[in-house]
């Protein structure tokens, strides 16, 4: 029985077992420990995700999906070689990839996880990401908040006693956590987040204010002319403020571009998204009742805080340099694999104990308290932030007289009115008539570790009590939704492990050759067909050395992308 810990991540996931009293970051069949979130087919028709995947990306667009992970939670399906897919599915895919890879690492069965969810997930998305590592074929002992688990990674290595904060911007996420860790308990006081603010919004902003400035119209481009902006754009971002100034030089639509990316270039064009980093961390202390002068320390977390434009304005609104000693792609990896110590209660982990809080306030449907009789206003029962697992309860009388019915209606929001907050699920509970405020009934929601919410209704003058687990929430899959989808995944073939490194390079090859011009192109296109004739071969000595020349050869002209 083998309990990995998995980021999930809406660009990048990884995974790690912990063993020996430390974290060990499982490598893939790539040998890198990111395994980009990616899923798709390839021509017989075989899954493949990861690195490979996301190489086609472009070449191969129909067949390819990437930042599903936004779409958790939700009905909506998602069209990949002519099948649809739920969000939830295409998790399961990539969680399947991370299972194998930790089988192939461990040499044994994985049968249990820790997964982690950002903190600005609601009970929707929760559940789908469980049921994503179930289909998966793992059962998911506990959902830990991203930066929650970034807290715990951090918190090992030196354990400071104090409250800091956690800044963790991703691809297409930014999520603030006040976590106050003391005498070996680590608390998370408030979270707040953008689920719209990540590098892949910085590249985007680059791209556009790149094609603005150069007044060409972005749907005059192919898609292979667009890419090859997207990519330049990349290597630039992360090149951006070191001597000389990365500068990008392509053609597009037959007309030459060769600028330079300064840094008051790039400040200027994402002004706009370095204003949003402010808000959630201010709602973030608010809401803890922190003040700044108590913050012993900042951490970064995620791909997108290496930018030093973030890193500025994270240090100007707090006073102080932000710690990122831990590599910031890993860090939720590594503290989701605690979190799988700890369940698996290594001895090395005693003195720890986590606990979290509920992202959203919580509540029910009541009538105006003001006295209106309107119906429609929201009675918050768990309030944001409060810390897990906590329990409430409260009395709601009937409203009219021989009323015979109350209906309980749980939302989660932080309006006034429930019609702008998000409805989750409903209990219908019959009471004897009689007088209005005769009759009650005692409401109390219980919320989880797992971030899972619980309903009992009493009737009071009969004792009957009524139990309700929020399951149906909209977007979450039925018993048998969850058992056909298994069944899908089930059904669909890997493509072979040993292959993959194969495809993996002609996938490589492939956009590169979309991405280049002239001479390169032609000498991009020469060593594929001289790796596909070595393969036709089939001869294992010979792939195993043409597929090292190749791969040389190819890194040459991704060198700046490579980690
Ligand atoms: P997620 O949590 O969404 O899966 P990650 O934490 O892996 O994402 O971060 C991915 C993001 O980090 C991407 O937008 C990527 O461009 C960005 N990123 C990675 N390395 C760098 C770098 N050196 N400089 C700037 N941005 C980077
Ligand atoms: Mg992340």
């Amino acid at each position: 029985m083998t309990i990995i810990g998995i980021d999930l991540g809406t660009t990048n996931s990884a995974c790690g077992v912990w063993r020996d009293g430390a974290v060990h970051l499982i490598p893939n069949r790539h040998g890198d420990k990111l395994t980009p979130s990616v899923v798709g087919f390839d021509a017989g028709g075989e899954l493949i995700v990861g690195k490979t995947a996301q190489n086609r990306l472009i070449t191969h667009p129909r067949d390819t999906v990437a930042t599903f992970k936004r779409l958790m939670g939700t009905k909506h399906r998602i069209e990949v070689s002519k099948t649809s897919f739920t969000a939830t599915e295409l998790s399961a895919a990539v969680l399947r990839s991370l299972k194998e890879d930790a089988e192939a690492f461990l040499g044994e069965p994985v049968s249990e996880a820790i997964i982690s969810v950002p903190a600005y997930f609601n009970d929707n998305q929760r559940h789908a990401t469980k049921q994503a590592g179930e289909i998966a074929g793992m059962k998911v002992q506990r959902l830990i908040n991203e930066p929650t688990a970034a807290a715990l990674a951090y918190g090992l290595h030196d354990k400071p006693e104090g409250v800091f904060v956690v800044l963790d911007m991703g691809g297409g996420t930014f999520d603030v956590s006040v976590i106050e860790y003391f005498d070996g308990v680590m608390e998370v006081h408030a979270s707040a987040g953008d689920n719209y603010l990540g590098g892949e919004d910085f590249l985007e902003a680059m791209v556009e204010r790149f094609l603005a400035d150069r007044k060409i119209e972005r749907a005059g481009l192919d898609k292979g002319a667009l890419q090859v902006l997207f990519d330049a754009m990349e290597r630039a971002k992360r090149a951006i403020g070191r001597s000389p100034a990365p500068r990008v030089a392509i053609e597009l639509a037959g007309t030459a571009h060769d600028v330079e990316i300064t840094e008051p270039w790039f400040r200027d064009a994402v002004a706009g998204l370095l204003l949003r980093v402010r808000a959630p961390i201010e709602q973030a202390l608010r809401d803890a009742r922190i003040p700044l002068a108590d913050i012993a320390d900042v951490l970064l977390v995620g791909g997108a805080t290496r930018m030093a434009v973030f890193r500025n304005a994270a240090g100007k609104l707090f006073g102080r340099i932000p710690s990122s000693y831990l590599d910031p792609d890993l860090v939720v990896a590594m503290g989701a694999t605690v979190q799988a110590g700890l369940k698996a209660r290594d001895s090395s982990l005693d003195d720890v104990v986590l606990t979290d809080v509920c992202p959203y306030t919580l509540g029910t449907e009541v009538v105006d308290p003001a006295g209106s009789g309107k119906p429609g206003f929201f009675l918050p029962l768990i309030e944001r932030n409060s810390v897990v697992p906590t329990s409430r309860v409260e009395r709601l009388f009937t409203v009219a007289d021989k009323q015979a019915r109350m209906q309980v209606n749980v939302f989660q929001g932080e309006n006034r009115m429930v019609e702008r907050n998000v409805f989750l699920g409903e209990i219908d509970v019959t009471v004897p008539k009689r007088k209005a405020g005769e009759e009650s009934i005692d409401v109390r929601f219980s919320y989880d570790m797992n971030g899972l919410l619980e309903v009992d209704v009493k009737v009071n003058s009969s004792g009957e009590t009524i139990n309700k687990v929020i399951q149906q929430a909209p977007g979450a899959l039925s018993d048998d939704e969850m058992a056909r989808s298994r069944q899908r995944l089930a059904a669909l073939k890997f493509h072979p492990r040993e292959r993959e490194e194969n495809l993996q390079l002609l996938s490589q090859g492939e956009r590169l050759y979309l991405t280049h011009l002239g001479d390169t192109r032609a000498a991009i296109g020469d060593a594929l067909a001289a790796f596909e004739a070595v393969l036709d071969r089939q001869r294992d000595s010979e792939i195993g050395r043409a597929r090292d020349e190749l791969k040389a050869f190819l890194d040459r002209f991704d060198g700046d992308l490579l980690p």
